[in-house]
């Protein structure tokens, strides 16, 4: 039998749950062991273990029960006082459950004056994404910069311009691809942004790569790339090489901003880049053999 929550850890659950509602999660899984217990219990709630990726489903697979929350828990978000239990299954998969995803549900829900983490306090403009919502290729930066943080919109800046001259090497143009950012706030001072700051924005990323669902992603620097690859190993060991993003075919290369600050690390870049052209089937823009600065 499961152990009743007291009435701050119902309070903390009402607020865990409404944070899940406003990323889009409205359904929850935990393992078929913990569908013994008719209350949901600290463990269903605080333990990571039943959305951990990688998790597989238990057989055979047994019938979702609803799980009703202690009667003297405070109100919570519509749709969430009842929740369904099914055997376990991971984060991901439960945000691949969300019918109808788009980018315009994404950005609703996310808002226009989000305070979720701390970045909201410096910010003149939350930066979405910008683009194709069914392009191939999805470029992926770290955060907005200050042109961007002015502007509501991804690499406008200096590295930005930069940006479009590798897109337009490549044979494409801006609008056939889309671009966004791990966090959607500016970092004071264009500072990295923190773990807690990555931690609370990139789900929204994750919805953004899962309603696109492009051919390949391109991590620009190596925050975009340890936050969809999770791991803290430096971007140089595996700048250049094809890795894996749930399913998608991941590249991950220097930033722009770099480039700017190391114009000889261009050519390297644009070897990466002719690897994701061959992908996606592009002769490149006739004449570019490199990326030039702007
Ligand atoms: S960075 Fe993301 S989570 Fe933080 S305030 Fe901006 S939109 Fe919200």
């Amino acid at each position: 039998m499961g152990e009743r929550l007291s009435t701050a850890l119902q309070e903390k659950l009402a607020k865990r749950l409404s944070f899940y509602q406003d990323i889009g999660i409205e359904f929850f899984y935990r393992d078929r062991a913990s569908q013994q217990q008719p209350v949901v219990t600290v463990d269903a709630v605080g333990s990571p273990a039943p959305f951990s990726p990688g998790a597989t489903l238990p057989k055979p697979f047994q019938k979702p029960q609803p799980v009703k929350l202690a009667s003297a828990a405070p109100p919570l978000p519509r749709r969430l006082d009842v929740l369904p239990v099914v055997a376990g299954a991971s984060l991901f998969e439960a945000m691949n459950k969300i019918a109808d995803d788009s980018l315009l549900k994404i950005q609703a829900d996310l808002g226009s004056d989000c305070t979720r983490c701390k970045l909201h306090r410096g910010r003149t403009k939350l930066v979405f994404g910008d683009g194709n919502p069914k392009a191939e290729l999805v470029f992926v930066g770290e955060g907005p910069g200050r042109d961007e943080d002015q502007q509501g919109l991804p690499f406008v800046g200096r590295a930005g311009k930069l940006l479009t001259q590798m897109i337009e090497a490549m044979g494409l143009q801006r609008k056939d691809v889309y671009i966004c950012n791990v966090v959607k706030c500016r970092p004071p001072e264009n500072r990295a942004p923190e773990k807690d700051e990555v931690e609370t924005c990139s789900p929204f990323l994750l919805r953004q790569l899962d309603a696109i669902a492009p051919k390949v992603i391109v991590c620009l620097g190596s925050i975009a790339a340890q936050t969809l690859l999770e791991t803290n190993r430096g971007i140089s060991h595996f700048r250049g090489e094809w890795m894996q993003f749930r399913g998608t075919k991941l590249m991950a290369t220097y930033h722009p901003a770099y480039l700017l600050r190391n114009p000889s690390a261009k050519g390297e870049v644009w070897k990466d880049l002719q690897k994701v052209m061959a992908v996606l089937g592009l002769q490149g823009k006739k004449g570019s053999q490199t990326v030039k600065p702007s």
